[in-house]
């Protein structure tokens, strides 16, 4: 059963909103097992609206549309529906007496007369009460020759009454509808260290179109997400699909996965030393303490991180750690602080990442291509590493944390460098 999502308003169309609706929509269809094919935005303009319905119905089984249902001028679902069905509106008096009562209830006086628009429904379609607001949704099944019918229902576009009407009429008369039930179950498995390309080459055959569990790829700031996608008749099913094709992943990619769903490195790197019952402090002074922050936050119940220290100029470097004479970009800085950091905070291991190096004259606004010192120390050891940095330096910052706290995250893994 495939799936349509409309979302109608200018307010969206020009930017001034985000569509929100859509995604709550496509997370609840897909619970249910309905395929989500399709995301329409459209402003609020009738010809445009009435072809966007046509499509819709055309190529989707299921059609949720939001928006446009207000008693304005600029609402115009209901006659969008009725021209594209080729049907017209009727008064529904149940509604009428609602959308009354919801008025006096509120103590709003008597119903503007341009309210009754909002009992007008297009011919043979259904009324989904709105306990919330005035504007009732529709629900119209529209006959298809040849195939089966469609589904189409319109809600209004206000957040709170739609998720109402979802949760009270929509979702169980959808799962209901379902000849067979299925339900779309998914996993996502996160990697760090390596492109997307690269990593798309360690899974041979695994991301194509048609695969069952379906595995898709997705990257932000050079954290990976494979999402692993089954349906099945119920939540055991898609597991029995999901296990063998996660440990196939993790086989094939070993110490490039650092966790699973809403994982990010700290969360990793702060159950390693919560395992261990280590520590770390941090001196950062390409990430403005972006790491720091980080790892405060992952370790919000522990005291695994012991201090950090962010530094924004060179004479800090001797001021906040007794180092001088050094080029803070250098490989010996960032070896010097995370060996100071160690031993001022007791930390087991002191985790530096070096400043970049300054860029060369008039080249301001340009893309940062350059390398980055990050140093590790642990006991005796102390282990430096450079990583090229290439990009918008908004995107370096975030890399380069990332770089550092992945750093730390092998190296807990490793434990004869953390005993050493
Ligand atoms: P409407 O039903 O078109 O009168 O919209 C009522 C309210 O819901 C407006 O304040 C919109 O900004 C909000 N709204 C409409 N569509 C969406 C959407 N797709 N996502 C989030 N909010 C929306
Ligand atoms: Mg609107």
């Amino acid at each position: 059963m495939l799936a349509e999502v409309i979302s109608i308003g200018d307010e969206l169309t020009t930017g001034q909103r985000l569509d929100t609706n859509s995604q709550w929509l496509s997370e609840r269809l897909t619970e249910l097992g309905v395929d989500v094919m399709f995301h329409t935005t459209v402003g609020d303009d009738l010809a445009a609206n009435i072809a966007v319905f046509r499509a819709a119905v055309e190529r989707a089984d299921v059609v949720v549309a939001t928006g446009g249902l207000g008693p304005t001028a600029d609402d115009l679902t209901r006659e969008a529906i009725a021209g594209a069905v080729g049907v017209e509106l009727v008064q529904d008096e149940a509604s009428l007496a609602h959308i009354r009562a919801i008025f006096s209830r509120r103590g709003r006086g008597k119903m503007p007369e341009r309210n009754v628009v909002q009992a007008m429904f297009p011919r043979g379609s259904r009324p989904i009460t709105n306990r919330h607001g005035t504007a009732p949704g529709i629900d119209l099944a529209i006959e298809r020759p040849n195939r089966c019918s469609c589904r189409l229902i319109a809600l209004p576009g206000v957040p709170v009454e739609l998720f109402a009407m979802w949760r009270e009429t929509v979702g169980p008369a959808i799962a209901a509808a379902q000849t067979e039930r299925r339900v779309i179950r998914h996993r996502r498995i996160k990697c760090f260290g390596v492109g997307e390309s690269k990593l798309e080459a360690m899974l041979p055959d695994m991301i194509r179109r048609g695969r069952e569990p379906r595995v898709g790829i997705t990257v932000s700031d050079a954290t990976i997400t494979l999402r692993i996608t089954a349906s099945g008749p119920d939540e055991a099913a898609c597991q029995q699909l999901i296990t063998p094709t996660e440990a196939e992943i993790r086989e094939l990619l070993g110490v490039l996965v650092y966790g699973e769903e809403e994982d990010e490195l700290q969360d990793a790197v702060v159950r390693f030393l919560n395992e261990r019952k280590q520590t770390v402090a941090v001196v950062e002074c390409a990430t403005d303490g972006l790491v720091d922050h980080w790892l405060a936050d992952a370790d919000a119940e522990s005291s695994r991180l012991l201090g950090g220290v962010v530094l924004h100029e060179t004479a800090s470097m001797e001021a906040l750690l007794g180092i001088c004479g050094m080029d803070p970009a250098s490989a010996q800085a960032a070896e010097a602080m995370a060996q100071v950091i160690r031993e001022r905070t007791g930390a087991d291991y002191g985790l530096a990442i070096a400043a970049l190096p300054q860029p060369a004259e008039n080249s301001a606004g340009q893309e940062l291509e350059d390398t980055l010192q990050i140093a590790l120390a642990s006991g005796k050891h102390v282990r430096v590493k450079e990583h090229p940095l290439a990009g918008h330096p908004a995107i370096v910052r975030q890399r380069a944390a990332k770089q550092a706290l992945n750093m730390l995250r092998l190296t807990l893994l490793n434990q004869e460098f953390a005993e050493g």
